[in-house]
């Protein structure tokens, strides 16, 4: 159901993640959140940190904010996006560098992607995977407790996990999939159970699985059915936002050039879910028509900010990008977002923060031309300027 981009035309989001505080050294270091909550330096920056971040969503004039991945620690690539989970769940034991979602390059040492891989150094696979302490209804109200926006709560998918993390008790991967879509599926109810308004789910595997057809163990028809079983019965309780992206590890894509999602439209189109995000800005929105005319019943969420360049975007270039979606896609069911998230050593806040302002400011463009109400954004108000004017 919809409830955060409710009446809502063009509402603005980021897709979750944002760079840490300098001040931010605490870690959760695979603790349980309560357990580390428990320590008082951890709760003074965690809590501390949420609300400085929310802040910087609400003076960039942002419509949905998000807690900014503000759980994960700081790590090589990215790590904690997956590593958070897989520490915390049952049937996980011991550690073990993780080849598995090898992108370009990442076979070489040189490249970037190979050292992303290499500190990829996660818990395998050993028993029958279980509940254990994710604990997402106590981080929502962590940060849901700072402001009165709608927070979008995100989480990496169960098929997703599968990709990644090394198995050596499953003998079906499908098994596995399952097994996760089950256990993860408990936790985004749990969440719901809370109260959280607005919950993601990131990167199924069904708009890459077009570019990994050598994998003949799987189909996308699986992926589908695996990823509608780990969400269902969600949309009768919060609004469901699907987010996907060409990748992010260390801000890169796992391809060597841009791909399409033109192949996995229609099945997109069947995940079970509100809004459904795709990567633009990085693409010049080379799929929007196809994305226009294939995804019909979810809305779309476009990404007008690109999360691998620090070359903050133009008011201008963000409300050009808009327009295009708009000759495919109408206003009431175009959502404006980032491309990814932007990371946690990637990029500084002062690049983030002015790529959200840039956001806001290009969807405003458009919503004037529109004959819509602008947004007020607070960070572009020329009164409160430390410059002297004498
Ligand atoms: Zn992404």
């Amino acid at each position: 159901m919809y409830t955060a981009t409710k009446d809502l035309k063009l509402p603005t989001t980021i897709t979750g993640s944002l760079p840490r505080p300098g001040w931010y050294t605490e870690n959760l270091s695979g603790r349980p959140f309560r357990v580390a909550m428990a320590e008082k330096n951890y709760r003074e920056q965690y809590l501390d940190a949420v609300s400085c971040l929310i802040r910087d969503q609400e003076r960039a004039g942002l419509d949905i904010v998000t807690d900014g991945d503000n759980r994960f620690d700081t790590d090589v690539g990215g790590r904690s996006w997956v590593a958070y989970v897989v520490q915390r769940l049952a049937g996980f034991t011991g550690y073990e560098t993780s080849r598995k979602h090898a992108g370009w390059g990442s076979s070489v040492p040189g490249e970037i992607m190979y050292e992303v891989l290499e500190a990829r150094v996660l818990p395998q696979v050993t028993g029958k995977v279980g509940p254990g302490p994710l604990e997402y209804p106590q981080l929502w109200r962590s940060a849901q407790q700072m402001t009165a926006k709608h927070v979008k709560f995100g989480s990496i998918s169960a098929d997703c996990l599968e990709s990644i993390i090394p198995n050596h008790h499953y003998q079906s991967r499908r098994e596995l999939v399952l097994d996760l879509c089950e256990v993860m599926h408990a936790e985004f109810a749990r969440l719901a159970g809370a109260g959280c308004t607005v919950f993601q789910v990131e990167e199924p595997w069904v708009h890459r699985f077009e570019h990994h057809k050598e994998d003949k163990e799987m189909t996308m028809e699986f992926y589908v059915d695996a990823f509608n079983r780990s969400v269902r019965g969600l949309r009768d309780r919060l609004e469901l936002w699907c987010h996907t992206c060409w990748g992010n590890p260390a801000q890169q894509r796992f391809y060597e050039a841009a791909k399409s999602y033109a192949p996995a439209l229609e099945h997109m189109n069947a995940l079970d879910v509100d809004v459904l995000t795709f990567e633009c800005a990085s693409t010049g929105g080379m799929d929007l028509e196809a994305i226009g005319k294939k995804i019909t019943k979810p809305k779309v969420a476009i990404g007008v900010i690109n999360h691998r360049g620090l070359q903050v975007e133009r008011p201008e270039e963000v409300a050009s990008l808009i327009r295009k979606a708009l000759k495919y896609v109408p206003a009431e069911r175009l959502c404006i977002s980032t491309d990814c998230g932007f990371g946690r050593e990637g990029m500084s806040r002062r690049h983030a923060f002015y790529k959200m302002v840039a956001l806001t400011r290009g969807t405003n463009i458009v919503k004037k031309e529109l004959g819509l109400p602008e947004t007020h954004i607070p960070a572009t108000e020329s009164k409160f300027a430390l410059a002297d004017e004498e």
